[in-house]
């Protein structure tokens, strides 16, 4: 199968906007920092997951899906933007959410439930082990149920990053890494799919920020499978092992989604110098990396890197109290 055959239903606006971040840059004294803005990629609050849900949701409408099975975290933005993609077209969604239910819906929940989703609160399973229960039970009622995967990761998801990547290269090809935050996997995997068809030189540095990405195995292994499964499924030559793949797991702090003091500062610094807004979970990790790095002297100021943006600001306000203190 070809992938440029594969259905794609437009829900974002793309493509998003690219641009440098001088002040940051100045206030660092490293490399020229540029960021790709995915959180502002249009479908309700923006986010890298939008990209994805082109390419699974144009296929669970080839399949004539008639409703759509997701998990996630409690805040989680991968759910948020399914909600909000189903609701578009007209596709009743299901999430499973990690925790119990909240005394008040706030930021991603809030949405979620704005969006019309059913929510079934998961306590301790936040990464969809529920999943084929919920398929079984709504098809024993006559429905067809498509399931869009945890976090969006699988290889019709890897396709979302492929693409981006061209997208990012014919806005600017002279970058030389790129620095995202990585956790179900396919943002990296999609990356490093079409950089091996692009035949790029573009360095691609996953920061890791869920510790429990290590439980059965190195999540590099798992980047590497998913994307050799899209690179088989799409008929492309490349294959990839977890040596392949450049994750740093020093960024991880106290683990997922907890805000700690690098968190906090790379929140307060991007807010400061360039009114860019990073959430709490991912891209404040993944910055808090970047500007460990430049500290540490990684890069020449000569260098162009980019940080890609991957979205998730409506959790910011789910954090106002940690955030303050
Ligand atoms: C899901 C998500 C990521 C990670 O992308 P993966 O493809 O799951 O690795 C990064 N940032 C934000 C804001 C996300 O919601």
């Amino acid at each position: 199968m070809n992938w440029q055959s594969i259905a794609r239903q437009p829900l974002g606006f793309f493509p998003t906007p690219m641009h440098s971040l001088p002040s940051l840059s100045v206030h660092l004294a490293g490399p020229q920092i540029y960021i790709k803005r995915d959180d502002l990629s249009g479908l309700a609050l923006g986010g890298n997951k939008v990209r994805k849900l082109e390419f699974l949701l144009g296929e669970a409408l080839q399949q004539k899906a008639d409703c759509i099975i997701s998990a996630g975290a409690a805040q989680s933005n991968h759910c948020r933007q399914t909600a909000a993609a189903a609701a578009k077209l007209n596709l009743p969604c299901y999430l499973l959410l990690g925790g119990k239910a909240p005394e008040h819906a706030q930021g991603n929940v809030l949405l979620d439930k704005l969006f019309g989703a059913t929510i079934v609160w998961t306590g301790e399973q936040r990464k969809g082990e529920g999943i084929a229960a919920l398929e079984a039970q709504l098809k024993s009622k006559g429905l067809r149920p498509y399931v869009v995967p945890y976090g969006g990761s699988d290889a019709v998801g890897c396709l979302g990053f492929a693409a981006a990547l061209e997208e990012l290269l014919k806005q600017q090809s002279d970058i030389e890494e790129i620095v995202f935050a990585s956790s179900s996997g396919a943002t990296q995997a999609g990356l490093m799919l079409a950089k091996a068809y692009l035949n790029s030189s573009i360095q691609l540095r996953g920061i890791n920020i869920d510790k429990a990405n290590h439980r059965t195995q190195h999540f590099s292994q798992t980047i590497a499978d998913l994307a050799n499964t899209a690179s088989e499924q799409f008929s492309l030559d490349s294959r990839f092992s977890a040596r392949d793949v450049c994750l740093d797991d020093e960024y991880l702090g106290e683990g997922y989604a907890v805000l700690g003091d690098a968190e906090r500062e790379a929140i307060m610094l991007l807010a400061e110098t360039e009114g860019v807004l990073l959430d709490p979970v991912y891209t404040a990790k993944a910055m808090a990396g970047l500007i460990a790095r430049i500290r540490q002297g990684k890069y020449s100021s000569q260098q162009k890197v980019l940080f890609w943006h991957t979205g998730g600001t409506p959790a910011l306000f789910a954090y106002a109290k940690q955030l303050l203190s």
